[in-house]
């Protein structure tokens, strides 16, 4: 059965919602698909599309409903995402608040039409019940130049500190062909990089009949979109990438040399009271061989600080892998106990020691990415341009470039300085994206000094 849907044709009458967005890159993608969803028949609405991963998340999200109903006392004012559909209740007892909507039902096309129930003031279904990947195809990306595109959604691994499963149900992957239309349609509108997104990435197509795994998916993509110039991935699980992704990681350039690692921690006893797959040799053996197959290869990692009962050497441990591994982008969260989840029954370290841990892992990462950036001035970068004066190389380091570019743009560009977490180029020659023929170049080039 061919399970491609019609190309969209958004009718642009009224004004867009004003849409809210926290968290990951999944809500962001699912953000856009609202803001196509409810283009017409909505001109008061503001939709707050929250997320539950910290404490913080959800109270931003309540600030940010109690001031936009300070400066839009008119509105109307929706709130979804991951902290709606855990606790709907909490968001509609606000009286700021107009409608608590669900994950899956935001994803749903009645839901945004201008004859949508208003009125029932929680639409929360059960997202366990939940086995379809919401299937969209977006039109666009707000920046336009770099894509989010969900392939996967939910997870049924049940990580000590996590809530998310309890927000975004069971694991469920979108149809490749359908993956195909998507990613065929941005790179047509001019979108330079589409970044794989999903709850749990790496457990891509386990749901679907043939089980076509994430690596057969990165594959096909580039395969079947020629003119992409760009493929990034979001995070992947250590211990989950498949042989077709190993092959694709060495074998083809327009991959990106970027793989963000969901690691968690670097201690073995930490890792198995958080009920993770993978221990600290394994997270090693991944790094060495992806650097073996892909020299220019570049690493970030999530991270959580002061997960309950970690000793100062538990501690330490974390601290020497991400040092040993060289892991530059670092994305640090200090623990925070989510409700009904096992660690948040386990005993707490205090919150200012958290902190502190955080700040020193941090700190590392910082390190490492400044190491990083230096070995790049006098070389020549392939940067694609996002906004102002900024873009990203191909393993990700943020670039300004003076004179700025349109974005969108890709140009090589020459480093010759470092400010802080951002190299300084100038523009050394607009520039064609690698193109499959270039097999093995890096994307960069050192200038004759
Ligand atoms: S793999 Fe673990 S951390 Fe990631 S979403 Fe699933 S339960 Fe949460």
């Amino acid at each position: 059965m061919d399970t491609r849907l019609p190309i969209p044709d958004i009718p642009r009458v009224g004004r867009s919602p004003e849409i809210l967005t926290f968290g990951c890159r999944l809500n962001a993608y699912e953000s856009q698909v609202m803001r196509e969803l409810a283009s017409s028949g909505n001109d008061d609405l503001v939709i707050v599309n929250t997320c539950t991963v910290t404490n913080a998340a959800e109270r931003q999200a309540r600030q940010a409903i109690r001031r936009t109903r300070r400066e839009r006392p008119g509105a109307r004012i929706v709130v979804t995402g991951c902290a709606a559909q855990i606790s709907p209740h909490r968001f509609a007892a606000m009286p700021e608040v107009d409608q608590v909507i669900g994950n899956h039902e935001k994803m749903q096309t009645e839901s945004w039409a201008p004859d949508a129930d208003r009125t029932t003031r929680v639409r929360v279904g059960s997202i366990d019940d939940v086995r379809e990947a919401a299937a969209h195809l977006i039109a666009g990306f707000e920046t336009h130049t770099r894509a989010f595109v969900q392939v996967q959604n939910g997870c049924d691994h049940r990580c000590t500190f996590c809530i998310i499963p309890y927000g975004r149900g069971p694991s469920r992957s979108v149809a490749p062909e359908h993956v195909v239309d998507q990613v065929r349609l941005l790179a047509e509108a001019g979108v330079g990089e589409v970044v794989l997104s999903g709850v749990d990435l790496t457990a891509y197509g386990e749901d679907l009949p043939a089980r076509p795994l994430l690596g057969s998916l990165v594959r096909r993509l580039l395969r079947e979109v020629p003119h992409l110039p760009r493929l990034r991935l979001s995070s992947v699980d250590p211990v989950e990438i498949d042989d077709d992704l190993w092959t694709a990681l060495e074998h083809e350039p327009r991959l990106m040399p970027h793989l963000h690692l969901s690691l968690q921690a670097g201690d073995d006893v930490v890792l198995k009271r958080m009920k993770r797959r993978h221990l600290r040799d394994d997270a090693r053996a991944v790094v060495e061989r992806a650097r073996r197959v892909r020299p220019d290869i570049v690493f970030g990692a999530d991270l959580i600080a002061g997960f309950p009962t970690e000793t100062e050497e538990m501690f330490a441990q974390t601290l020497m892998l991400v040092e040993e591994l060289d892991l530059v982008y670092l994305h640090v969260f200090p623990y925070s106990p989510r409700p009904e989840t096992p660690a948040a029954r386990m005993p707490q370290l205090a919150m200012t020691e958290r902190k502190v841990r955080a700040a020193r892992l941090r700190a590392v990462g910082a390190r490492a990415q400044r190491q990083l950036l230096e070995t790049k001035i006098g070389t020549v970068q392939e940067v694609l341009m996002e906004v102002g004066d900024v873009g990203r190389t191909r393993d990700f380091a943020c670039v300004r470039i003076e004179g700025g570019a349109p974005a969108g743009a890709f140009l090589q560009a020459s480093v010759h300085a470092v400010d802080d977490d951002t190299l300084i180029g100038r523009p050394a020659a607009r520039a064609t994206p690698i193109s499959p023929a270039e097999d093995g170049s890096t994307g960069s080039t050192r200038t004759k000094s």
